[in-house]
């Protein structure tokens, strides 16, 4: 594997046995077996335990009372792994901070072991195996799709699930419709020895990190790069390349990571989308990621931008 494919959530060799959604019987064998295990999420929050992601029976008596979509996310060493949606469940207290970029409450589930919590992923993706991070982005990615596509797109009818929770099919006019992923391009633009940082309106004070983008209908990645940063940073770019990517379930992207030279240095900004820009230099990335600098705070650990610039850093873009 190279270098860039450890970004977290960048794979963990799930065996997602696409041929088994077609075959309900061998499904349910599989359901049944022992060591088939059960991820429960909350509000897009994956069930969390002190030892990773809070792995449950699939009998378990509060999967059996939901009426939440469940998928069939693959095989893990020969045994079922399914994702199940308990959304409908009403805690005692609802927290304010759901859907926040990093909502720190926890949810505990009376019928659920007590030392388990409905989590934000992002605060515990950097912690998980290789493994357990692509069913938990799998897993949040494909119930949140399921929960925004109750209707057929074409018709309006109500569609219902098919393919082990891998395609939704509408009774009325036929139609089929899969789980979207967005492609997102986020891009390492050099000039020299430096590189481009920008920072959101309403950032936490100080962060700066890749430009970022949608790829647009009709664009390649390449365009989408060169456009992002000419509108965002009025920066020219020549060559593109491609070093990684990264699924992000937040709630549907696939980030796309490239690198694209600049072929000129003098930034004007796009209000709208940057509260800010500049150039920085390795000396100040190092400095900043070894936290000596205030007004440069880094990209979060577990963000592929933080990823590529540790590799940018180390000249390690391979
Ligand atoms: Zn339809």
């Amino acid at each position: 594997m190279r270098l860039a494919e450890q970004v977290t959530f960048g794979g963990g060799g799930l065996d997602r046995a696409a041929a088994l959604r077609m075959d309900a019987a061998a499904l349910a064998g599989l359901r049944a077996a022992p060591q088939a295990r059960a991820l429960p999420l909350w509000q897009g929050k994956p069930l969390v335990g002190p030892d990773g992601l809070g792995w449950i029976a699939p009998d378990h008596p509060v999967l059996g009372a939901t009426g939440g979509e469940t998928v069939f996310l693959g095989l893990a060493g020969g045994a079922a792994r399914l994702a199940v949606d308990l959304s409908d469940w009403v805690p005692a207290e609802m927290p304010d901070t759901l859907g926040a970029f990093l909502d720190p409450s926890e949810q505990r589930h009376p019928g659920l072991p007590e030392t388990h919590a409905f989590t934000e992923l992002r605060r515990v993706m950097t912690g998980l195996t290789p493994l357990d991070a692509e069913l938990a982005a799998t897993a949040r990615a494909v119930l949140g799709w399921h929960a925004t596509h109750r209707f057929c797109a074409r018709c309006g009818a109500q569609s219902r699930v098919v393919q082990a929770g891998w395609q939704r099919a509408c009774p009325a006019c036929g139609g089929t419709h899969f789980p979207r992923t967005d492609p997102v391009v986020i891009m390492l633009i050099t000039h020299g020895n430096s590189v481009l940082l920008g920072r959101g309106p309403g950032w936490p004070e100080g962060m700066f990190s890749l430009l970022a983008g949608f790829v647009e209908p009709g664009e390649t990645v390449e365009a989408a790069v060169r456009r992002e940063v000419a509108e965002e940073a009025g920066i020219a770019v020549a060559e593109v390349g491609y070093l990684a990517s990264q699924p992000w379930p937040f709630p549907a992207s696939l980030m796309i990571g490239c690198h694209g030279r600049a072929t000129t240095r003098e930034i004007t900004l796009d209000p709208v989308e940057l509260e800010a820009a500049r150039w920085v230099s390795r000396e100040e990335l190092l400095a900043s990621l070894a936290g000596e600098r205030e007004d440069i705070l880094p990209a979060r650990k577990g963000a592929i931008a933080h990823h590529i610039l540790r590799l940018w850093l180390a000249d390690r873009l391979d």
